[in-house]
């Protein structure tokens, strides 16, 4: 028979779709006096951020302010205590969390700090490369495209014209996809605000493997290669990149001459975690058992694409923001029955059907290894999404309704 567990403090990392979802239902809770712990959130930013809006950001699709929400708006702040710290090493035996400020001692701690991009060792990559993981990196890839848009309209040469006008992505995955859709329908806006011509205006998406999209089923990616292409995308398949210059790149043996190398080759889970001595697997993710604990640490919980999370069968689930709330909201339950003594479900790992947008309405849908194409899948995906700010924002909206 489950006894009910005296837990004074639950520190929870990361405020994304995670760590938020966890810490909202927590609060919640606090909120209606079904716990009494205090509950303390740890980000190294003072806002959330919508990243499955991103590459709509780096494209002016949106405007840059409807993708992050100051965490003071989102959070009842009298049952939350928020610190806007950089975690930078753990030690579970101590139950002591490190950061570039205070150290925190926690009863419970839920590891959700997400993922970020992954370096291989290509030559000059670190150094001239732009990501697309964080808001801030999604605002200077921006400003960025746009200084490059505005030399190109100056320039007298042709040659000098197309290298600022050339935008190459590396990596056929979800975000390439989806960020390539919808620069395909922002750089003619460009091309035209600043005088380039057309035919100097070139969008190059390189995939080093032979078709995009390779995490998934072989029509989602044959049919995002085919809409991408009919929008002018210069799709190049088991095309590796090579090196980087601040000038050009080389892949498949070709140099190209660019300014803007995008780097969407893959994530990894931070570092710290593995250098914290917590047992990780694939992408330097941390293995969780039936409950979503990290196995040999009863008080640590992770959640979100820092977790390794395996279905019934043994496959991975993807790092996905659907996971990460799922995930999320099933931690805080979890914290919750153990607290009031009630037994605890093991976590139901699923697959969820995904959707990927590619610009301009057009979007693809995997319903189960069902197809949903087109418009119909383009409004699923923005209903999907809506649905995230929701539930991101409920807790906020509840908490203003009591007051
Ligand atoms: C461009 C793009 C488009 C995407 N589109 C979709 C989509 O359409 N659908 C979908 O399901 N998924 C999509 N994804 C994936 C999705 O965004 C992620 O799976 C999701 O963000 C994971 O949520 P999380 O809570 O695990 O991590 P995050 O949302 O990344 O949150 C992690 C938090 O931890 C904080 N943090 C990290 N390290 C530290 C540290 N050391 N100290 C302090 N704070 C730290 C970060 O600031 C962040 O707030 C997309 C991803 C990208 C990049």
């Amino acid at each position: 028979m489950p006894r009910s567990t005296r837990i004074d403090t639950i520190v929870v990392l990361g405020a994304g779709y995670a760590g938020l979802r966890c810490i909202s239902t927590l609060a919640h809770a606090r909120q209606h006096g079904s716990l009494h712990a205090r509950l303390v959130l740890v980000d190294r930013y003072p806002y959330h951020q919508f990243i499955t809006w991103l590459h709509e950001v780096a494209s002016e699709a949106i405007p840059a302010e409807r993708a992050r929400i100051p965490l003071d708006r989102l959070l009842p702040t009298e049952h939350v205590d928020f610190v806007r710290t950089e975690v930078t090493h753990l030690i579970p035996p101590e139950r002591r969390v490190l950061t570039d400020q205070n150290d925190f001692t926690y009863d419970r701690l839920v590891i959700a700090l997400g993922s970020d991009t992954a370096w291989p060792p290509i030559p000059g990559l670190r150094e001239h490369a732009f990501a697309l993981r964080w808001w801030e990196e999604a605002v200077r890839l921006r400003a960025h495209i746009r200084r490059q848009f505005a030399i190109a309209g100056r320039a007298k040469r042709r040659a000098t014209r197309q290298r600022h006008a050339r935008i190459v992505i590396a990596g056929g995955g979800f975000t390439g996809c989806q960020l390539a859709g919808e620069f395909a329908h922002w750089l003619p806006l460009l091309a035209d605000e600043y005088g380039v011509p057309l035919d100097d205006v070139h969008l190059l998406l390189l995939e080093a493997q032979s078709r995009l999209l390779p995490a998934w089923r072989r029509w989602v990616g044959q049919r995002a290669e085919r809409v991408l292409r009919r929008k002018g995308v210069d799709v190049r398949l088991s095309t590796p990149l090579e090196r980087v210059t601040k000038d050009h790149i080389v892949a498949g043996g070709e140099t190209v001459e660019t300014h803007t190398l995008i780097w969407t080759g893959g994530i990894q889970a931070p570092a710290l975690l593995a250098e914290s001595g917590l047992p990780t697997g694939e992408q330097g993710r941390v293995h969780t058992d039936a409950f979503l604990r990290v196995p040999g640490f009863a008080d640590l919980y992770a959640a979100g694409d820092c977790a390794l999370v395996r279905d019934a069968a043994g496959a991975l689930l993807p790092a996905t923001a659907a996971h990460a709330l799922r995930q999320g909201a099933y931690v805080a339950r979890a914290l919750l029955a153990e607290i009031a003594g009630e037994p605890v479900e093991p976590y139901r790992p699923r697959h969820l059907a995904m959707f990927i947008s590619l610009g301009g309405g057009d979007a693809i849908g995997d319903v189960f290894g069902f197809p949903v194409r087109g418009r119909p899948a383009s409004l699923i995906k923005e209903g999907v999404e809506r649905w995230y700010h929701n539930v991101i924002t409920f807790a906020s909206r509840m908490h203003e309704e009591e007051e």
